[in-house]
């Protein structure tokens, strides 16, 4: 496997679990972040629940009894006890108000509620100061109070729904439950006590009577559906003793329009208040009970996403380590890689190189030969080789060592790399002998650049590793031949530079000969060609 492509598989091994890891991070934070959302309106919903049902069971009802007192003894006392009454209600109001959350989540229903509301506070305000200035003697603000907290218990009623949480959903319409009873039982009591007190003359307001047993059974339906509660069990087990029981015979007999006796009356009045006085407690439980939920809801929904934000920080901070380690090794791979290219190069220069000169050695040149004669058949007509052999070189090694023939040799592979064209081809051909390939040239522009590098290595003085100074030169054989598909045999052509160079050594050294050109040229124009292109032909 290419190391490109082990990358790409250690990147994708990497990658993918860390995507996934992110993606689900991402996922179960929204989620958490969302459920903490929800049970923190919840808690706050439960909260705004738990106050309002608060001043509908307490402090609306504790206004009411003293401004009654009030009117009907305007003692100091009796106003300082009203004065204090209202305080705590407005002080509830405001902290019931304070504890809304914005308007914009809240529904329309709420909205119209919370208005209705505000209208009903409005006219407790105004009958205040009509209490103050005196204008209710012998009357009775009571419905005005009644109605505000009706509509009291309307928003308790609009808000339930508002809650998701189904425990908290379950204890708010509890509340709700006790509430419409406890209010149910409060309008019998009243009307009841009212309609008993005032003798045989008073008239029996039934309309009032009934609609108290209207929320009474209402606030009984709410609760039926967490009979299982220990707050309803409660409930219904105290509803269950017998001076309740008896109180609810005499309601009824009230209700069907007979007078009980003084005693039953005593009875009914003092299992009424006792019955108002335990609903009324049981609300205040209730409200507490939903505030306390909310408040652990919301801290254990506060731990959850702390855990899960502390998971999500772990999985990022191993994800980060991961990607360092990834980053580390691919980075190793690339270096890997690259010495392994360099190594390869080198190895392959190293193979196609001869050490001493630096020129092509044999297998080298065969590579770079193949491809430009390829080449050259497609583009020029000619292509010429030069054969040249360094002159009595035997006589270097034998004078000055073989170390000096070696430097000698460096030297002349130097100049005939500076002397030949720059994409002509040179090879060590074997010891000092030399094979050069000239592409697009003719036997006579061979010969004639021969020329200039046998003439090059004639005058170089070539520095010895003793320090001396010695001259060489050397004699070239060239060939050529028309470059065409059916006349490819390259052995053949160096086999005719070697007769031309060994032509040379035979002319006495130092010369360059040409062998004739194929076909060979009219004599006329040979001898017109002078000394090169010749094969007799000496320079
Ligand atoms: P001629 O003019 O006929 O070519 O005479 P010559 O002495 O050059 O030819 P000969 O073939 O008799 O000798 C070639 C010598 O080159 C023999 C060999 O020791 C020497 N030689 C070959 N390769 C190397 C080399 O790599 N380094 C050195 N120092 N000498 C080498
Ligand atoms: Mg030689
Ligand atoms: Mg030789």
């Amino acid at each position: 496997m290419k190391f490109e492509t082990i990358k790409k598989v250690i990147l994708a091994a990497i990658m993918l679990p860390f995507v996934f890891m992110v993606i689900e991070g991402v996922i179960l934070l929204r989620s958490s972040l969302k459920e903490y959302r929800d049970l923190e309106k919840d808690r706050q919903f439960a909260d705004v629940l738990a106050r309002a049902g608060s001043i509908a069971a307490t402090e609306i009802l504790a206004e009411i009894g003293a401004t009654r007192r009030y009117i009907a003894q305007p003692s100091g006392p009796a106003a300082a006890e009203m004065q204090r009454s209202r305080a705590m209600l407005d002080h509830e109001r405001r902290a019931f108000y304070a504890s809304l959350p914005s308007r914009d989540v809240l529904d329309k229903g709420l909205v119209d509620e919370l208005s209705a509301l505000n209208l009903a506070y409005s006219r407790i305000v105004a009958a205040r100061s009509a209490v103050d200035q005196g204008r209710y003697i012998n009357s009775d603000p009571g419905y005005i109070y009644w109605y505000a907290a009706q509509k009291q218990l309307a928003v308790v009623d609009a808000l339930s729904p508002l809650i998701s949480d189904p425990v908290l959903l379950q204890k708010s319409n509890q509340l709700m439950g006790i509430l419409l009873t406890y209010y149910g039982e409060r309008l019998i009591t009243v009307v009841g006590t009212r309609y008993l007190d005032h003798g045989f003359v008073a008239r029996f307001p039934v309309e009032l009577f009934v609609q108290g047993k209207v929320m009474l059974g209402d606030g009984m339906d709410h609760m039926v559906f967490h009979s299982s509660d220990s707050t309803v069990r409660d409930i219904t087990a105290y509803l269950g003793r017998s001076n309740q029981v008896k109180a609810n015979a005499i309601t009824d007999s009230i209700l069907a329009g007979s007078r009980p006796t003084r005693e039953a009356r005593d009875i009914w009045a003092v299992a009424q208040n006792e019955r108002m006085a335990f609903l009324q407690h049981k609300i205040v439980e209730a409200a507490n009970d939903i505030h306390e939920t909310g408040e652990s809801l919301s801290a254990r929904a506060h731990v959850h996403l702390t855990l899960i934000f502390a998971l999500c920080a772990g999985l990022l901070i191993l994800a980060t380590l991961v990607m360092l380690l990834a980053a580390r090794g691919l980075r190793l791979i690339d270096r890997l890689t690259r010495d392994r290219e360099t190594l390869v190069g080198e190895l392959r220069n190293a193979a196609q190189t001869d050490l001493l000169t630096g020129l092509y050695n044999r297998r080298g040149f065969e590579v770079a030969a193949s491809a430009l004669l390829t080449q050259a058949e497609h583009g020029s007509r000619w292509i010429s080789v030069v054969l040249f052999d360094l002159d009595h070189f035997k006589k270097i090694n034998d004078v000055h060592g073989h170390d000096a023939g070696d430097a000698v040799l460096r030297h002349v592979a130097r100049v005939a790399r500076e002397n030949f064209r720059s994409f002509d081809l040179l090879v060590r051909h074997g010891g000092e002998e030399f094979l050069v390939l000239l592409p697009d040239s003719t036997p006579n522009d061979a010969a004639v650049i021969a020329q200039r590098v046998r003439l090059a290595i004639e005058m170089a003085e070539i520095p010895l590793p003793s320090g001396e100074l010695i001259k060489v030169t050397a004699s070239f054989g060239c060939a050529g031949r028309a470059n065409n598909a059916a006349n490819r045999n390259f052995e053949d052509l160096v086999k005719r530079a070697d007769l031309a160079l060994y032509a040379a050594k035979a002319s006495g050294r130092n010369c360059v000969i040409s062998e004739p050109v194929v076909p060979a040229l009219p004599q006329e124009e040979r001898r017109k060609a002078g000394s090169v292109g010749g094969f007799d032909s000496r320079i």
